[in-house]
């Protein structure tokens, strides 16, 4: 394995070092072995072949078998290419080449029977293949047909290195030695337990597949080996974190957390939130560090379970700090705690940016002292001036807001890290939060506070704005108050904010007394704050914003949610949005407005909202859609989703298995130095050297 990765491209035959040089920078493949893991993204079944009348519509790659009625170059210098007529009987069609004119012309003839294969484009009506690969038609060739196609770049198509190209290289790659004699380093007990197919063959029928039930069981193994190696490296950090990290053991459930749950509980607690309470308490008292991850969709009463947390580390003698994305949260949060703690007799203040000088040293002071034992706040937590007397726990809200390297230095406030507890509303499916968190513990609020209604969400276009206008009328003579969303997108961000200000204006106009405020993530904080204040307080009674006001923020009275340009927004965060509403008493909902044509896939993108109020639904059709690279929180996360072949969308199944069995393999051996898995261990070293040691960032 090791003598692929080291061996350069250029050796192999029909590469060379002009070739090299392209491979590289084109398609990052430097060595043997990046070749042989340059998989083909799909398969074309050559076996079939169509006829040139039946092409239709969108065409993919196909073949045809006929002949060339003729060629001819056309055009001068740069502009030179060659265009050529052919027929298989039913019908013709062009063929182009932009470059090579000479050379194709003298290869091909008219009247040989070929069998053509290229992906047809539909121009003016007519269909033209351009670059199609050309080979003289032979029964024996078309058996066993099929063919894996490559994603390749215009410049490497330019320079002439198409798909066969490719091909050819992997042949003369395949026909090597060194892959016929690759090492399997996946454990013979794994290899049986699934009758793996062998990595040498797997990766000949992933390239070359024999036949489909070839080509399943070699994707199965080279999907399996992808996600197994992955989950071992995680576990293998994790096992080490926690064997080096100590954790504080909250080992009492005492004065305040008794006093709390029996006295001044608001309600009583849903099934899940004791249970998740419950976890995390076990977690807290095992002597392990705890880094968990809480996922619970909006509404479902996240801020009490923490409150709950934090009152155990109080319990136990340690301060406890809650950090949120933003100046309002934290005021929020402030306002919710302090005042549910405020019986207990309990110390808490809140730190922010705009908290002023003096109150922030006398923060500081007491935090050092630790008779502050709560404290909220935002970013303004990090900073080195805070340091804390014995702080036990950090609960980090809406935790896609923050970066990995941002929750590292909460590690730094106390001699040994304090347990995190790191809550999120973006439901990350299963999947994606074992591989992406794969070393953090997991507690799911699966289950919404008694009574909540769901939103009622209806898809509207612009012939419905009128009526859709009537209905705020009447929503706002109840009492009610409103959203209007505005999307907002960097790289249109001048004609959204235009769009946001005319909206703003039509608002105004429609509703001349009611008093509208507006926000959107331009503003000073202090103004954007300010503006936001008056929705709170119910001075004003619509609230015109973009996205900035997608977290947290809880105004029970808002009944309406109006989203502008539904379609330019994710799942994920339609779904975010729509949480704002639906919090009080009052039957809520959300219209998202939209063209009145839209394109089919986000026309089902805008009805799994309107069929569902399930974050986890949503969260789930938003990643098969988009693909996990692109989910909400990955990127921060800070794992490179360069996965070769697995997708975590569909192949969950597969993880589950490879988690489990890796699981197993960590238990016995943590670092994977026995005799039996150093290979193992040294093969994991191997693809992850480039790594950057996450044990240390959680
Ligand atoms: P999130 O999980 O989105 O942060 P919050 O913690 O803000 O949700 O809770 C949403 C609302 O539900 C709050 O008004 C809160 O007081 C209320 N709530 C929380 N837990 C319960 C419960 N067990 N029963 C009834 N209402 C609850
Ligand atoms: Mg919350």
């Amino acid at each position: 394995m090791n003598q692929l990765r080291k061996t350069e491209i250029k050796y192999l035959p029909g590469v060379g070092p002009k070739r090299a040089e392209l491979l590289a920078k084109q398609l990052e493949i430097r060595s043997f072995y990046d070749l042989l893991y340059y998989f083909p993204f799909r398969y074309i079944d050559r076996s079939t072949i169509h006829h040139i009348t039946d092409l239709q519509g969108e065409m993919p790659y196909i073949q045809l078998k006929g002949r060339f009625i003729n060629f001819t170059p056309q055009g001068e210098g740069a502009k030179r290419r060659l265009n050529a007529l052919f027929t298989d009987g039913s019908g013709t069609i062009e063929c182009v080449w932009f470059n090579r004119v000479k050379q194709i012309q003298e290869s091909y003839r008219t009247g040989t029977e070929y069998v053509i294969f290229g992906k047809p484009t539909l121009y003016k009506g007519y269909y033209s293949i351009a670059h199609p690969e050309v080979d003289v038609y032979s029964p024996a060739k078309l058996t066993g047909g099929l063919r894996g196609m490559y994603n390749l770049t215009e410049t490497l198509r330019n320079r002439s290195f198409s798909n066969r190209t490719m091909q050819q290289l992997i042949d003369n790659l395949l026909a090597t030695e060194a892959v016929a004699r690759i090492p399997d380093p996946l454990p013979q007990e794994i290899i049986d337990k699934y009758h793996l197919m062998p990595l040498s063959e797997a990766l000949k029928n992933i390239h070359r597949p024999t036949d489909i039930n070839s080509l399943q069981k070699a994707q199965f193994r080279l999907k399996y080996e992808e996600l197994f190696y992955l989950q071992l490296n995680i576990l293998r950090y994790s096992s080490t974190r926690n064997a080096k990290l100590r954790g504080f053991v909250f080992s009492r459930v005492g004065h305040y957390f008794n006093t709390f749950y029996s006295e001044h509980l608001p309600f009583a607690l849903t099934g899940a939130q004791k249970r998740v309470i419950k976890e995390i308490r076990t977690d807290m008292g095992s002597g392990r560090q705890m880094n968990r991850l809480l996922q619970g969709d909006v509404g479902s009463g996240k801020t009490l379970v923490a409150l709950m947390c934090m009152l155990l580390a109080l319990d136990n003698n340690y301060q406890a700090a809650i950090m949120a994305p933003t100046e309002i949260l934290a005021a929020q949060h402030y306002e919710t705690i302090s005042h549910l703690v405020e019986p207990l007799g309990i110390k808490c203040a809140l730190l922010t940016g705009s908290t002023r000088k003096k109150d922030r040293e006398a923060i500081h002071s007491s935090l050092l002292d630790g008779s502050l034992q709560i404290i909220i706040g935002t970013h303004a937590l990090l900073e080195d001036v805070v340091q804390f007397r014995n702080l036990g726990l950090v609960i980090i809200d809406e935790q896609h807001r923050f970066g990995v390297a941002q929750r590292a230095r909460l590690w730094s406030k106390n001699v040994n890290p304090p347990h995190v507890l790191v809550m999120t509303a973006t439901p990350i499916p299963r999947t994606l939060a074992m591989t992406v968190y794969g070393d953090l513990d997991v507690s799911v609020i699966d289950e919404l506070p008694p009574g909540r209604k769901p939103v009622t969400t209806l898809l509207r276009t612009e012939e419905s704005r009128l009526q859709m206008y009537r209905f705020l009328g009447s929503q706002l003579a109840e009492g009610r108050q409103v959203y209007v969303v505005h999307p907002l997108i960097q790289e249109n961000e001048k004609l959204d904010l235009h769009d946001l200000e005319q909206g703003y204006r039509t608002i105004c106009e429609t509703f001349p007394s009611y008093r509208v405020c507006y926000v959107h993530g331009k503003m000073k904080p202090a103004e954007k704050d300010h503006q936001m204040q008056l929705f709170v307080s119910n001075q004003a009674q619509i609230m015109v914003a973009t996205t900035v006001i997608e977290v947290g923020v809880n105004v029970p009275n808002a009944s309406v949610m109006v989203i502008e340009n539904a379609e330019r927004f994710g799942l994920s965060q339609l779904h975010q949005l729509r949480g704002r509403v639906g919090r009080g008493a009052a039957k809520s909902y959300c219209i998202l407005m939209s063209k009145h044509q839209l394109a089919k896939e986000t026309k089902h993108r805008l009805h799994v909202m309107t069929e569902t109020n399930d974050g986890f639904i949503v969260a789930e059709e938003d990643m098969k859609l988009r693909g996990p690279g692109d989910m909400e929180g990955t990127q921060q996360s800070g794992i490179a989703f360069n996965l070769k072949i697995s997708n975590l969308a569909q192949d969950g199944q597969i993880v589950q298995l490879a988690r489990d069995d890796a699981r197993s393999i960590i238990d016995i051996d943590p670092k994977l130095t026995s005799p039996k898995y150093a290979d193992l261990g040294h093969h994991i070293n191997e693809i992850f050297e480039r790594d950057v040691d996450w044990s240390l960032i959680s």
